[in-house]
């Protein structure tokens, strides 16, 4: 008998339809035996309804009642489950993260769990219930309503797996598993049977939003088995798992790709000591996240400075931008937010070499000009214009013949309705 924690996505609590068929597979894993714990999203588009329903009574909503409007697509969800398991015979319970206690700190819209409270959960456990818990929300000190974040569910469900010690964290959604890169741009994707914590922590972070950031650090850190599997067909999906557990370290394990970027640069900018720092301050004054940066020096007196914003603070960086350039007297400023980011991603790029030339010569053989490098120990990200976003990635997908990989997808776009 083992402890297993569920979590459902929006497109899998996405109907009625689709809630008893979560019931049916609730049986099947209670039928083994086992004791659940079952987190759920928000039915499919209830939170971006949420969400704008409050930008039409004001452009910026107050913190504390975003929160409060934002976490009830999850009640929703949890109690349809808990009726529909209960009229199905199966004894169960929904609660909101509140209830639960899973408590956060105060910083709504992107709160971070700072505790789990276990009681309840294993008093219900022991009546033989399954206990349905809201994810995406939690409770501050103050005891406020917090949200965690865009696909938050993710992370309340690792956190639930981590404080109740249980034997795996699944994670069901509306893809098989974690494929090479998004299945629904590039069909060609292979399903990964695993993938190394420290991997899915760069494709995530790199916009492969099939996992939310944190709840894979958080499942690295405990080292929850996590398991990313479909919510529409059987089949053993992806097991994230720490890097001496794989069976193979491949090169290249998966490309993603972020839609969020916005460059901007400054051009002939006179320079003295500090005068990278001196620019650069001014962006993260305010609270603008600079990612990629490149400087180069032109002739003896001048640079050129490009960086990379995210594309939502892409007004406000350019306003400062322009003021500094006046500022400084730099010669231009000029931006492009129609870019994307694409990275490669994999354990064994620390030991081979001409990874970065294999990715770089795919990409210039269709054509597609690169505007900004970065490389880490495991990935390398490059910026190039937004309309190259599929052939790029098509590109690099078989000059690593990630396509070569054997799990083919089985699953047909338009069945997912997502
Ligand atoms: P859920 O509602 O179940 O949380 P999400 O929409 O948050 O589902 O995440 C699943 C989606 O992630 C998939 O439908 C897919 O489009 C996207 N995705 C992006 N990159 C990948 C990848 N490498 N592997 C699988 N899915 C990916
Ligand atoms: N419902 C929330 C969202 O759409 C949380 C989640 O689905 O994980 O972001
Ligand atoms: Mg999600």
């Amino acid at each position: 008998m083992a402890l297993i924690v569920q979590k459902y996505g929006g497109t899998s609590v996405g109907s009625l339809e689709r809630i008893q068929h979560i019931v049916s597979k609730i049986q099947e894993t209670k039928q083994k035996g086992h004791d659940l714990v079952v987190v759920v999203s928000a039915m499919h588009g209830e939170t971006d309804r949420l969400i704008q329903l409050a930008q039409k009574l004001s452009p910026q909503p107050d913190a504390r009642e975003y929160d409060a409007l934002v976490s009830t697509g999850e009640q929703v969800s949890t109690a349809l489950l808990a009726i529909s398991l209960i009229a199905k015979n199966c004894p169960a319970r929904s609660y909101t993260g509140q209830q639960i206690g899973i408590m956060t700190d105060g910083y709504y819209s992107d709160a971070r769990i700072l505790d789990v409270k276990t009681d309840l959960m294993k008093q219900e456990l022991a009546q033989g219930r399954v206990v349905v818990v809201a994810g995406f929300q939690g409770t501050s000190t103050q005891g406020d309503v917090t949200t965690l974040g865009r696909g938050g569910s993710d992370t309340t469900a690792v956190a639930l797996a981590a404080a109740l010690k249980a034997d795996e964290c699944q994670i069901y959604t509306d893809v098989d598993g974690v494929y090479t890169t998004d299945p629904r741009l590039i069909l060609e994707a292979r399903l990964l049977p695993e993938i190394a914590f420290e991997e899915m922590l760069e494709m995530a972070s790199l916009g492969a939003k099939v996992l939310q950031v944190r709840s894979v650090e958080l499942a690295s850190h405990h080292h929850i088995p996590l398991r990313v599997l479909s919510s529409f067909h059987p089949g053993p999906g992806t097991l994230v798992t720490s890097e001496d557990k794989m069976i193979q370290k491949r090169t290249v394990s998966g490309i993603a790709f972020s839609r969020e970027e916005a460059v901007i640069a400054l051009a002939g900018v006179p320079h003295f000591a500090g005068v990278e720092g001196y620019i650069l301050g001014k962006i993260s004054d305010a609270h603008i996240e600079v990612d990629m940066i490149t400087q180069n020096t032109v002739g003896k007196n001048t640079i050129d400075l490009i960086f990379s914003v995210p594309r939502k603070s892409y007004m406000a960086a350019w306003n400062i931008v322009t003021q500094l350039a006046q500022e400084l007297k730099a010669a231009s400023v000029s931006n492009n937010h129609k870019v994307v980011k694409l990275s490669i991603v994999g354990i064994g790029m620390r030991t081979q070499t001409g990874v970065a030339s294999t990715m770089f010569q795919a990409l210039g053989k269709v054509g597609i000009p690169i505007q900004m490098i970065t490389t880490s120990e495991i990935k390398i990200s490059v910026v190039i214009d937004e309309e190259h976003l599929e052939s790029g990635v098509r590109a690099i997908h078989q000059a690593f013949e990630l396509d070569k990989l054997p799990h083919k997808m089985q699953i047909s776009m338009a069945e997912t309705g997502s």
